[in-house]
């Protein structure tokens, strides 16, 4: 069983319901446990401005499956929420499914980067991370609880909880 947090960001269509029903999607992941979700935090959207704001979160789940196979599972997810997948980078979406780490591994292939090449400097989701894990370190020795210290929220806020 690998140990796996999950990154959930929304901006489109009554974007906390998108992180609920989303939740609920992982809770049925085959060969998986769901361990636990963070609260649910507003964000100003990174990259393009003209955009609503988002919801994001950070999950928990212990897995069997391969990381391509867990990749393939929340691509799924994202594809029956109806994401649709534009040129532009960034831009609005009912559901984003980021794996952040997988226990320990490192991994570089064409698909798949782990851990999340841009989680350390986004504040949507070390804050999450933090408030789920305890001084949790990533591969390379840095600790979510002292990465939280130095970056700004950013306006970051807490607006609910997910079950
Ligand atoms: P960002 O990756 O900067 O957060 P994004 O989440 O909007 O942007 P997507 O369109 O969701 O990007 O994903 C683009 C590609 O990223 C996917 O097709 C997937 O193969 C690849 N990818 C690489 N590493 C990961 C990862 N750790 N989690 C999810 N997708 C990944
Ligand atoms: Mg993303
Ligand atoms: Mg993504």
């Amino acid at each position: 069983m690998n140990t796996v947090y999950i990154g959930l960001g929304s901006n489109l269509d009554k974007p906390a319901q998108q992180l609920q029903d989303a939740v609920s999607s992982l809770k049925k992941l085959p060969k998986s446990n769901f361990q636990q979700v963070s609260s649910l935090f507003a964000s100003k959207p990174m990259g393009p401005q003209d955009q609503p704001d988002y919801m994001n979160a950070v999950a928990c789940i212990k897995t069997e499956l391969s990381p391509i196979e867990l990749l393939d599972q929340l691509q799924k997810i994202e594809l029956s929420f109806g994401r649709i997948r534009k040129d532009e980078r960034w831009g609005a979406r009912v559901l984003d499914l980021d794996i952040l780490l997988i226990d320990d591994l490192v991994i570089e292939s064409e698909r798949l980067t782990v851990p999340h090449y841009g989680m350390k400097v986004r504040e949507f989701v070390i804050y999450p991370l933090a408030q789920i894990t305890q001084d949790l370190m990533l591969p390379d020795g840095s600790n979510v609880t002292q990465l939280q210290k130095t970056i700004n929220d950013n306006g970051l806020i807490i607006v609910g909880e997910l079950r």
